[in-house]
């Protein structure tokens, strides 16, 4: 699954940097994530980081973003290979 964040967002920052999939920018009022670059965290780590480290917990599951595991792990093989050098 995709997460969102959502208005309840203070805008603290600190979500943005421990991203491992670089899917968290600032939006027109407060951060967004790109769906097409969340695993949530699948491939990297055990837990969604951004929602262990939200202070206000306002980051829920997109509800137009519903995908299994397999799923979660071919978007992260994807965007690792993307970002390889060598395209491996
Ligand atoms: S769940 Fe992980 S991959 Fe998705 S936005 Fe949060 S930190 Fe990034
Ligand atoms: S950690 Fe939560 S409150 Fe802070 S910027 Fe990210 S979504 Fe917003």
């Amino acid at each position: 699954m995709a997460l969102t964040i959502t208005a309840e967002c203070i805008n603290c920052d600190v979500c943005e940097p421990v991203c491992p999939n670089q899917a968290i920018s600032m939006g027109p009022d407060f951060y967004q994530i790109d769906p097409a670059r969340c695993t949530e965290c699948v491939g990297h780590y055990d837990q969604p980081q951004c929602v262990e480290l939200c202070p206000v917990q306002c980051i829920p599951v997109h509800p137009q973003h519903i995908e299994d595991r397999a799923s979660l792990e071919r978007k992260y093989r994807r965007l690792t290979a993307a970002s390889s050098p060598c395209g491996a």
